[in-house]
């Protein structure tokens, strides 16, 4: 570690002794970021970053998601909003037990530790969050005991229910896991660990009653990046189709065999109908056919193994003949019933109609086994050649479809399922991929689920005066024999509050994913001991006007707070449709061109970067070194050299504070007020523009894209022309006032960056109050403009010269100072100028003959 020395020469920049000097000032004062009233009449603004989990260490992308949020946070109480800015502890969840194995430490305590040590790292970063009156821990019982008091509505309104299903289980994490938390075939937290399969009575939240509403409201958020909606579009993953029914024959008493398809129009293309290994007949048909139990178990394993791996996709197709048939009961055909592998019985109906002339897969499919191939649409009613499989639909019409030959396919896809429908063998169907979440867990550190179950009332309800249903915390934590919960006699024995008979408690718990669901309404209202939140306090700051996270959390977290939004908002407890108005999804820090880790050795450690060059340095190296949308490759060198441009900030303000301070004081004569008009030097004139300049790219960037490392740059451009004034600030030739102007402003500006060295130098130039409440500088649009501008001269559309005019030069003036230019005079010189083109403060083209 470079050693600072610390010597008595005046302007060097300490950021060991001026950072702790502030965030002690700071912590004095705990209402500093706290929220004004609803009253205060101020537009409101809620900015958010999605809180983090208690892992007991801040790291360097957590630094950069709330340095973001920080600087927003104190531009827009710069620019007179009245924001919110909160923070909390996504506490809940497994590492808090796995840290309980191997160090016999109760996860509650764990945690806890965990909270303060990162609350104090938090500290000295400067960030600005309201801790007084926000934070929030999940964990807690005033927290957790909403969650259970949103599932006891949830039953009440049918949207949780219990069934027994096949589930995802991670034998690592011991615990189910959602869809969504299987990330090709393996566990989400266990790379190498792949998902098994099992069956299990689970708590499931019907999101699929929102799964239209869901997807329809991403065309209506704008301000969400279209990644990110184009990623909750596919998992949603609606498909309009039509159910068809296709009897079985020569089997009465067996049920028809119920398809999804999407081009029901092909429909006279089918030549075999495919059934998935695990469908319902299936199951039926091979316990009196030893031959295709053989293949069906085989293709049992294969998809399993395939699932495992997370290829189901690209599953090496194979398929049997089960020797039956099926009537289409479009045209009485009888088609083959297969039993094929790549056919899921969880997907869909578990069944389909193969149609091998349009559709890539039944064209593989039936080419390798034999099966006809039928075409039944093309581009025109005269196509005679045609490729196959031919999947157009747009454009195209139907041929060899009896009644229905000559229709174009989009029209005939409604008719003909309306038809099926009119019939009885079919109606229009839409089918999503989404299912409904499966929220229990066999965890222990976990919101407990509030239901009991008695022999002889069934499941019951905890009533809602019994909350919250407290986790104990004496508890042995093992990895095997289901929920932890299950090994606390106090805890399971219970009695029915119907009956007051003995019954036993629910002992799995809840997804944490229920927990980060709703906190930023609590932040609202953190205290309320009586409801969730007051609905009118979240009424006043929702949506939420900016939430900042990482892109990881696209269909997990941002999904489910959506749902959990509607569902609040259908409780009447919130107005809004939508949790956030606009989203920013910040990209990756790297090191050596690689997510950090510890096995790769490439983890930078904020504590270092912060004790080597100082926090204000580390935050404007994380918004500088990369627009924030983008990743971010770590570079020391990186941190160094912004640290010495504070320093030069650092030096330059504080020799130049007094001249600021005798301004301030009147002692100068010339007010601040008259820099604009006073007379000015050249030299003067220009750091003003420029700061103008600085101004005006700085807000605007902060309303819109948000490149804060253009801003930074600007900045940085600033500071270079003070340097090279200098010695003109030292001889009077800059006056007094326009220093003044230069460097007061020059520190609001640093303000949302660097909000130590900023308040530090704004207090060494006699400012008063709290820095990040001054009004933020505004930009005058005279003052920024460039007195002379270049245009490029042309002839014929070749550039010739470029003339340096005033800026506001009109188009007359313009045409007068190229047509004056000796380059010009002499290629025009015999010829004529048959058309003059003029574009105002842009360029200049002569068009000559
Ligand atoms: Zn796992
Ligand atoms: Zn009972």
């Amino acid at each position: 570690m470079p050693e600072i020395e610390k010597n008595e020469t005046q302007g060097r920049y300490f950021p060991a002794e001026i950072e702790p000097k502030w965030q002690a000032r700071w912590d004095a004062d705990p209402a500093l970021y706290a929220a004004e009233p609803h009253s205060s009449g101020k537009p409101k603004f809620y900015c958010l970053e999605m809180l983090p989990y208690p892992s007991g260490q801040l790291h360097i992308g957590h630094v950069r998601n709330y340095a973001i949020g920080d600087a927003l946070a104190r531009f827009m109480w710069m620019r007179g909003y009245n924001v919110l800015h909160p923070m909390g502890w996504d506490a809940f969840g497994l590492p808090a037990e796995n840290a309980a194995l191997k160090n016999n430490t109760p996860p509650r305590e764990w945690t806890l530790k965990n909270i303060a040590q990162m609350k104090v790292q938090m500290r000295q970063l400067g960030l600005s969050y309201d801790w007084a009156g926000t934070e929030v821990t999940t964990c807690l019982p005033d927290y957790y005991r909403w969650n259970q008091w949103f599932f006891l509505k949830m039953v009440e309104k049918g949207l949780a229910y219990r069934k027994s299903s096949k589930v995802n289980w991670c034998p690592d994490c011991a615990t189910v896991l959602a869809n969504e938390q299987v990330v090709g075939g393996c566990c989400w937290r266990h790379e190498d660990t792949i998902v098994e399969q099992r069956e299990l009575e689970q708590w499931f939240l019907r999101i699929t009653k929102y799964a239209d509403e869901l997807l329809d409201g991403l065309d209506k958020m704008p301000g969400w990046p279209e990644k990110v909606r184009t990623m909750q579009r596919n998992w949603i993953g609606r498909s309009e189709g039509a159910h068809v029914d296709f009897r079985v024959a020569a089997m009465a008493n067996t049920p028809a065999i119920t398809v999804f398809t999407t081009r029901v129009d092909t429909i006279f293309g089918a030549t075999s109908i495919q059934l998935a290994p695990e469908h319902a007949l299936v199951k039926e048909w091979v316990k009196t056919d030893a031959a295709l139990a053989a293949s069906v178990d085989e293709m049992i394993a294969q998809q399993k193994a395939a699932r495992e791996t997370g290829d189901i996709g690209n599953i090496e197709k194979h398929g049997v003949s089960t020797g039956k048939h099926a009537v289409n009961p479009f045209n009485g055909e009888m088609l083959p019933i297969w039993v094929a592998n790549y056919i899921l019985a969880d997907y869909g109906t578990g069944a389909i109609m193969s149609v091998p002339a349009h559709d890539e897969r039944d064209f593989e499919f039936a080419t390798k086994y034999g099966l006809p191939i039928k075409r039944v649409i093309a581009p025109n009613l005269d196509t005679d050649e045609l490729p196959l499989p031919y999947t157009g639909e747009e454009e195209a019409v139907l041929v060899d479809s009896g009644e229905w030959t000559g229709e174009a396919c989009l029209e005939a896809q409604d008719k003909m399922a309306n038809f099926a429908e009119e019939h009885g063998f079919g109606k229009k169907t839409t089918t999503y991929r989404l299912k409904d979440w499966g929220v229990s867990r066999q965890r222990y550190w976990g919101t407990p689920i509030p239901m009991i179950y008695c022999p002889e009332h069934g499941v019951v309800p905890v009533p809602e005066k019994d909350l919250p249903v407290l986790l104990p915390e004496k508890i042995e934590i093992t990895q095997e024999g289901g929920s932890p919960l299950g090994k606390v006699p106090e805890f399971v024995n219970t009695t029915c509050p119907i009956c007051g008979g003995p019954a036993r408690r629910e002992t799995d718990t809840m997804d944490t994913f229920v927990d980060s669901s709703w906190y930023f309404y609590r932040y609202t209202d953190a205290k309320n001991s009586t409801a969730p939140f007051d609905s009118e306090k979240a009424n006043y700051w929702f949506p939420i006007d900016q939430y900042i996270g990482g892109v990881e959390h696209a269909i997990l977290h941002l999904i489910y707070s959506r749902f959990w939004t509607k569902v609040m908002r259908d409780l009447g407890l919130i107005n809004n449709d939508e949790p956030a108005e606009r989203l920013f999804t910040q990209g990756m820090v790297i090191k050596d061109g690689a997510k950090m880790s510890k096995s790769k050795g490439n983890v930078v450690s904020p504590d270092d970067m912060i004790s080597r060059y100082g926090t204000d340095a580390t935050r404007m190296y994380a918004l500088f070194a990369a627009p924030p949308d983008r990743d971010l490759e770590w570079q020391e060198e990186g941190v160094a050299g912004v640290s010495r441009f504070v320093a030069r900030v650092y030096r330059l303000t504080s020799k130049f504070a007094p001249v600021v301070l005798q301004v301030e004081k009147g002692t100068h004569g010339d007010e601040i007020a008259n820099v604009a008009f006073a007379a000015q030097t050249p030299a003067g004139e220009k750091l003003i523009r420029t700061l103008h300049q600085t101004i005006a790219k700085i807000t605007e960037d902060f309303s819109g894209r948000w490149h804060f490392n253009t801003c930074i740059a600007a900045i940085m451009i600033l500071v270079n022309e003070i340097q090279s004034a200098e010695a003109a600030m030292d001889s009077g030739e800059i006056s007094p006032a326009t220093i003044a102007e230069i460097f007061k402003t020059l520190v609001l500006l640093l303000a949302p960056f660097a909000p130590f060295v900023a308040a530090e130098l704004w207090e060494q130039m006699g400012g008063t109050g709290v820095l990040f409440r001054q009004s933020w500088p505004v930009a005058d649009a005279e003052l920024a403009r460039e007195s002379e501008i270049e245009i490029p001269v042309q002839i014929n559309g070749k550039l010739v010269v470029v003339v340096k005019i005033a800026a506001d030069s009109d188009e007359e003036a313009m045409k007068t100072a190229a047509m004056a230019e000796e380059k010009v005079t002499t290629r025009i010189e015999g010829k004529t100028v048959v058309k003059t083109i003029v574009v105002k403060g842009k360029m200049v083209n002569l068009v000559v003959k």
